[in-house]
């Protein structure tokens, strides 16, 4: 019998690879036939979901994470209150110690490697500092999610809207906040004032999001990252901006992709690039050339609309650096560049 571990490892490998030989499966799982696993797969993608600790710390997480913490400390620079929007906050924080985070170890290849640099480009050494603090004692063990990275930066007056479809994520991202809270208390924080601040609901994101644009302040921060195990995802991603750019048009909004094989993902940029935003700017950080089997995720894309113009320069002094320091190959590099938004096809300029 295959425990829970083993088949959610299987059920991410297919996912990611967006394929798996299961006569091979099958054949490292004896006893197991192809027909009774891909049954069983099948069921358990669509009953278990997506669980983002088996990523925590990897190096889509490093990429993401730097990237969310310089648009939020860009809209730091005024004073005025700010939303920002999870639509797939996941659980929060994450053990790297703990039984899905160690299954895979994918953090050994993420933040690992960032932990003892002493030459970081500095803002990249904010982003490490905040995972560091979150680490007291020194030691690499909790890795922070999207929505414990928008509470340490964001300020008393700003406003986090956190949504989390699947029920053990949604309950797990509701008890850390509620630890951060019982801290922040006893560092002497009105409770009255964080509980407006962060309000997490257990709802689907993309749907969420509508009512909530736009923010009272005009003034946003929106992420959206989806397992996009489901290869619906990518449309409900660019759906979800068109709706969000009629109600929203300034906001920023920063979209979290893997780069694969698979044609939803390859066409999925140039998709984004049409949308009706001012201006865009896209990044992808590679690790290393696909396995021939398909396996691993080598590659993750960030595609910022509306981004601030502070994002460019920075891109261009830190992912030369994480690509010597994450790159496991010679397939290992960097690609950036910004255009302008609705535009087929034209408008790109590589940085
Ligand atoms: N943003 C998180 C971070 O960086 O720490 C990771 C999010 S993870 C990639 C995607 C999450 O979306 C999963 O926890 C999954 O349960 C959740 N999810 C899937 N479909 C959703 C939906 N329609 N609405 C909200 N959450 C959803």
């Amino acid at each position: 019998m295959l425990d829970n571990c083993a088949l959610i490892t299987l059920v991410h490998a297919v996912s990611w690879s967006g394929s798996l030989t299961l006569p091979v499966c099958s054949h490292a799982l004896p006893g197991v036939s192809a027909a009774h696993l891909y049954f069983i797969l099948w069921n358990c993608q669509l009953m278990l979901s997506y669980r983002h600790a088996f990523h925590a710390g990897n190096h889509a997480d490093v990429l993401k994470h730097y990237v969310q913490i310089q648009l939020l400390q860009y809209l730091n620079q005024k004073d005025t209150a700010y939303s920002y929007i999870d639509t797939h906050s996941g659980a929060g924080v994450y053990a790297l110690d703990g039984g899905y985070a160690s299954k895979n170890a994918e953090y050994e290849t993420g933040i690992a490697p960032l932990w003892d640099r002493t030459d970081l480009p500095a803002s990249l050494a904010e982003y490490l500092k905040l995972i560091k603090e979150m680490n007291p004692s020194g030691k690499m063990r909790y890795y922070p999610g999207s929505p414990y990275c928008a509470d340490q930066v964001s300020r008393e007056q700003d406003r986090l809207r956190l949504f989390e479809l699947h029920p053990a994520d949604a309950k797990i991202l509701a008890d850390n906040f509620r630890k951060v809270e019982a801290h922040a208390q006893a560092q002497g924080e009105r409770p009255s004032v964080r509980g407006k601040r962060v309000i997490i609901t257990k709802a689907d994101g993309f749907q969420s999001l509508k009512a909530l644009l736009p923010p009272p302040s005009r003034r946003a921060l929106v992420l959206i990252d989806p397992p996009y195990e489901d290869k619906m995802d990518y449309r409900k991603v660019k759906d979800t901006l068109a709706d969000a750019l009629v109600r929203f048009p300034s906001g920023i909004y920063a979209v979290w992709y893997p780069v694969l094989q698979r044609m939803e993902s390859r066409q999925f940029a140039d998709k984004l690039k049409q949308l009706p935003a001012t201006e865009w700017l896209h990044v992808t950080l590679t690790v290393n050339t696909p396995s021939p089997d398909g396996f691993g995720l080598h590659s993750s894309g960030m595609f910022i609309l509306n981004p601030p113009y502070t994002l460019e320069p920075m891109l261009r002094e830190v992912m030369p650096y994480l690509v010597k320091v994450l790159g496991r190959d010679d397939g290992a590099k960097f690609v950036l560049e910004t255009g302008k938004g609705g535009v087929r096809n034209t408008g790109t300029r590589r940085v």
